[in-house]
């Protein structure tokens, strides 16, 4: 099926997908001196940084601004009630995106970056606006897009892409799903003074997470007005926005001005790829522990593909999906001790194995806690509802887990994420001096004994 009036042009690597796995991954390689091309059909940094992490850490330090400012009473300052100014706030967002946009095309100065959607001719040959590109090896960095539910009703819903770039606040909101991109968004118009309410298909909001931590940020947040209804299945959305669920087979019904679905996200996989052979397992590119993908049948035997990021459904993160391209890239191992985070307030991280995890596993495990109410930096900065449990081997001391709920808890798990990164034990946790007064000192307090 090639093309035989594309014009061609070769490379050493070809990136598709210029997110944080494709753009990072394709500078490390031509700083290896390698000629290398990173297609992109939108704009450079991907969800990342145009509709993910960046957008949504600039509304959390808004939402926290009006929280701070709300409370400043507490503090001995008198600031009266915050206005929430959200077309200020969306263009305070939209310059730090636009920012380091342009630090990202620094960053790909040595590549050459072409503008377009990249699809697949043949296995070592991508078509992008009639003109071919050939490489012994190509990375497929393609990322993902928002899941919506198929229910009557859905288009009334907004995406999380969408909700980043509305100019006015609705007085109540309904957030379908409970996961951590629906949370950070509850956090966020819940500190703009807007009615929220979550509804969880799950037993418990943010799945992943130690059920501990998910419970506390469940009532801390309930606590500041948000409602989060778990065991909650949707199953409509009608005009004037009634959002129709069902709980224990209760038929129930929620009303908002607006409602957003934050269920999940699919990988997003460049057209052709399915032609060549390539394994999919639940909608990704199937890919073995070095980021090579996997072929049905016999893999092509003049290009090497790799698929690194969302699209290989291994973990939808933007530090994982840099970690990926580095694996593929030959320069990391692969490994499964990457944080993760919830940039809700209170904030909460994680490391490594769930409390659950180590029990469906029959580990032998001691687990030690430490409240951030007892620490004198987080008592000072008003911040006393917080809590970090480390979990380790009871036997060998081996660090497993570490969760937080808390402050900066998404900084603050990375002490324990380096530690397991060297094979440390607890105890290094514990023997190591802590600046007083920190919240590192809950870190060093929860390890158990
Ligand atoms: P992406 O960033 O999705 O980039 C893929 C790129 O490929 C896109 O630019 C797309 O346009 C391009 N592309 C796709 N198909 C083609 C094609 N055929 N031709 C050319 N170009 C193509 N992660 C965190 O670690 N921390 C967070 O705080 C965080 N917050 C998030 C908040 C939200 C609301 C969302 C939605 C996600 C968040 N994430 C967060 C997840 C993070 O954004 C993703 O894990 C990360 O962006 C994945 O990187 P990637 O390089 O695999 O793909």
């Amino acid at each position: 099926m090639l093309n035989s009036d594309c014009a061609m042009e070769n490379f050493d690597l070809i990136v598709i997908g210029a997110g944080p796995g494709g753009y990072e991954a394709a500078a490390e390689a031509a700083a290896l001196g390698r000629r290398v091309a990173v297609i992109e059909r939108d704009e450079l940094g991907g969800t990342c940084l145009n509709r993910g992490c960046i957008p949504t850490k600039a509304l959390c330090r808004s939402a926290e601004v009006a929280m701070t400012v709300g409370n400043s009473s507490e503090f001995g300052i008198s600031a009266g009630e915050p206005v929430i100014d959200l077309p200020r706030i969306m263009a305070r967002k939209d310059e730090i995106l636009a920012g380091l946009r342009e630090s990202v095309g620094m960053v790909l100065n040595d590549v050459t970056v072409i503008r377009g959607e990249a699809k697949f001719i043949c296995a070592s040959t991508v078509e992008v606006n009639g003109e071919c590109y050939t490489a012994h090896e190509i990375i497929v960095a393609t990322g993902s897009r928002p899941v919506m539910l198929d229910i009557p009703g859905k288009e009334l819903a907004l995406s999380s892409d969408e909700i980043l770039s509305i100019q006015t606040l609705p007085s109540s909101l309904i957030i379908i799903g409970g996961g951590v991109i629906g949370m950070e968004f509850a956090s966020i118009f819940s500190a703009f003074g807007v009615k929220v309410t979550v509804l969880e298909y799950c037993k418990e909001i943010l799945p992943p997470f130690d059920v501990e931590i998910a419970k506390r940020l469940r009532t801390s947040l309930k606590r500041r007005g948000i409602e989060i209804v778990t065991s909650a299945q949707v199953t409509a959305i009608n005009p004037g926005l009634t959002v129709e669920y069902e709980v224990k087979g209760k038929s129930k019904t929620a009303e908002a001005e607006q409602v957003l679905m934050a269920v999940g996200r699919r990988p997003v996989v460049p057209e052709g790829l399915d032609g060549i052979g390539v394994r999919f397992e639940r909608g990704a590119i199937a890919v073995d522990d070095n980021m090579k993908v996997l072929f049905d049948g016999s893999a092509p035997e003049n290009v090497t593909l790799y698929a690194i990021g969302d699209v290989n459904g291994r973990c939808m993160l933007a530090h994982a999906a840099y970690m990926h391209g580095l694996v593929a890239l030959g320069k990391a191992k692969l490994t499964d001790i990457i944080p993760a985070a919830v940039f809700t307030w209170p904030e909460c991280a994680m490391v490594g194995l769930t409390e659950e995890q180590c029990a469906a596993a029959g580990r032998q495990i001691k687990i030690g806690k430490a409240m951030f109410r007892s620490n004198g930096k987080a008592l000072a900065m008003g911040e006393p509802d917080g809590l970090v449990k480390i979990i380790a081997d009871s036997e060998t001391d081996e660090l497993l887990g570490c969760h937080i709920c808390g402050a900066h808890a998404a900084d603050l798990v990375q002490e324990v994420a380096t530690a397991m990164t060297a094979g440390l034990k607890a105890s290094a946790i514990s023997t190591a001096v802590h600046a007083h007064p920190t919240l590192t000192e809950v870190v060093k307090a929860a390890v158990p004994k």
